[in-house]
């Protein structure tokens, strides 16, 4: 029998609500695949700076550096806010993605059918949505060198933040994108601002250069400021885009809107040997504790981990399945409400959609 560890790190606020649900997911297809899936918990976040002073101890970096995968909830709370920057505690996440790195992020943004009026825009401008953002995750503005505040004499002040990339880093992205896109729709929209800054036009030019060994990509070059209206104006004209690291982080925020609510959605961050799944979404202090938390983009994030970390595709498309029929038939959490819906919390959701996932197995 296949053996598999994966590192469970629940964090905090609705982390620990909404990867329970998931683990109830994934324990079912171990048990209906014959897979042996081993989870071992790790602390992270706020609730890890409490019990040792560390965002990221050592024991769960250890844990996660020898995991096939990792499946992360969130960190962070007002706790944590005053705390000094390198204990806070997402820092414990910054860490884990540059430790193993994990440079490319992939947000998978999809309007499903039943929730498109849950969506702030129009369902004519929604409707058919299905897009894949790949962010750069361990270079550019976020990371770059020098940076800080200089204070001067005069009591004025200077902030300096460095845009940054080595035609490596760009060139390993790329090819994680044109991948992606080669097993979707065969298109590829690379987003940059390349008449302002010269980083963008050697990011323009490396993912041009790497377009020649995927002639079966359609590749199109837009400007960030364009993208970014695109998305909410004519979001269905995207397949796949790749942008670098902040760029990125604003733009599959945006995309975000197009599925519904934060609750829904996913995401991947890949590149070293151990890769780690984790809802879009953050610790949501205003609900936690309340157990109305929707645990999809958690369970979908289990679905991500199993197709890409342990190739065990036709399972994560029963995870996925189960969700669409979980929703079909009329159950919602709050967050994802509609008139004439059932209304079901955190740990009811994650029940039904563990009971679908093994009726698709039988
Ligand atoms: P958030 O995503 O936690 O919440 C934004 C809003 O969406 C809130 O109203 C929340 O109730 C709602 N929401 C989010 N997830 C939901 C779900 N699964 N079901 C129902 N409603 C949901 O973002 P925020 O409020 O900006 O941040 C809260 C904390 O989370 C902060 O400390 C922030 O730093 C942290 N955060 C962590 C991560 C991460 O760990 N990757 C990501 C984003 C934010």
């Amino acid at each position: 029998m296949t053996r598999h560890k994966v590192a469970v790190l629940p964090g905090d606020g609705i982390g620990q609500e909404v990867i329970p649900e998931a683990l109830k997911v994934l324990e079912v297809v171990a048990r209906e695949s014959g897979t042996a899936l081993e989870f071992e918990e790790g602390l992270v976040g706020g609730g890890a700076i409490d019990a040792t002073g560390e965002p990221l101890p050592d024991a769960t970096f250890r844990l996660c550096a020898m995991s096939d995968a990792i499946l992360f909830g969130a960190v962070g709370g007002p706790r944590w806010d005053d705390a000094p920057t390198d204990r806070r505690p997402e820092r414990g996440l910054l860490r884990l993605r540059k430790e193993l790195d994990l440079y490319a992020n992939l947000r998978p943004a999809k309007c499903f059918p039943m929730l498109i009026d849950a969506s702030p825009l129009k369902r004519s401008v929604v409707e058919g949505t299905d897009l894949m953002v790949v962010r750069e995750l361990t270079g550019g503005l976020y990371f770059g060198e020098p940076h800080g505040i200089e204070r001067m004499a005069d009591g004025s002040a200077r902030g300096v933040n460095t845009m940054i990339y080595t035609s490596r880093e760009i060139e390993r992205v790329a090819r994680v994108a044109f991948d992606v896109a080669r097993k979707r729709r065969r298109r590829l929209a690379s987003v940059d601002k390349a008449n302002v800054l010269v980083v963008s036009q050697l990011w323009r030019e490396v993912v041009t250069g790497v377009a020649r060994d995927y002639p079966d990509v359609k590749l199109e070059h837009i400007l960030v400021d364009n993208c970014a209206m695109a998305l909410v104006a004519r979001p269905t004209q995207f397949d796949t885009i790749v942008t670098e690291n902040t760029f990125g982080d604003i733009l599959s925020d945006e995309a975000a809107i197009l599925a519904g609510s934060m609750g829904m959605l996913p995401s991947a961050s890949i590149g070293g040997k151990t890769a780690l799944y984790e809802p879009v979404h953050g610790t949501a202090p205003d609900i936690a504790g309340t157990g109305v938390a929707n645990p999809i983009a958690a369970i979908l994030s289990a679905a991500m981990l199993l197709r890409h970390s342990l190739d065990m595709g036709p399972d994560a498309e029963k995870i996925e399945a189960a969700v669409l029929r979980v929703l079909e038939k009329g159950y919602r959490t709050a967050d994802i409400r509609q008139e004439g819906t059932t209304l079901v919390g955190t740990v009811q959701m994650g029940e039904l959609i563990a009971r679908e996932v093994a009726a698709l197995y039988s």
